[in-house]
């Protein structure tokens, strides 16, 4: 009995989620300044009382790709849509003053692409999609405008540039 129990127990806490969108998110960070991954764990726990950080992955300046939540875990990173999606941030998206840009080093672009390839690769059917793409279609056609965008994160064309 014991066995079967834990065998029950073991399969929900393995249970993967449906996928349907891959999010890409910017910290909002200026290009000469920093916002690790730690710090911005920190702020989602002691700041915002999230049990952990919001992204599901989080890639620094230099390109280090850091884990955040387990992706079998829902996320908070896109209202409406964090139950079945993946979230990704990079460190940056705003010149130096303070302005929307891409920001992505070399190396956070190929950290990226590196990551989206291998999710791409374990979840086919989803979408790679800007935070700002999910943002309301106030006119209605089908298109979600640069002057629809809630905010500009993550500050380039994400559904662009990863097509697989
Ligand atoms: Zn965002």
């Amino acid at each position: 009995m014991v066995n079967s129990q834990f065998s029950i127990i073991n399969s929900q806490l393995n249970k993967m989620r449906t996928i349907s969108l891959i999010i890409l998110h910017c910290s909002a960070t200026r290009i000469n300044a920093r916002y690790t991954a730690a710090q911005c764990r920190f702020d989602h726990m002691h700041h915002r009382g999230w049990k952990d950080i919001g992204y599901h992955y989080y890639v620094e300046q230099d390109g280090s790709i850091h884990r955040g939540r387990p992706e079998a875990e829902v996320g908070a990173h896109c209202k409406h849509h964090n139950q079945h999606s993946i979230g990704i941030c990079y460190e940056g998206g705003l010149d130096a003053q303070g302005h929307a840009a891409d920001t992505r080093t070399p190396a956070q672009k190929e950290a990226l692409l590196e990551l989206l390839t291998d999710l791409h690769r374990r979840f086919p059917m989803a979408l790679i999609l800007g935070h700002r793409d999910l943002s309301p279609d106030l006119n209605g056609n089908g298109l979600i405008e640069p002057n629809e965008y809630l905010k500009q994160c993550p500050c380039f064309d994400a559904n662009q540039e990863y097509r697989f």
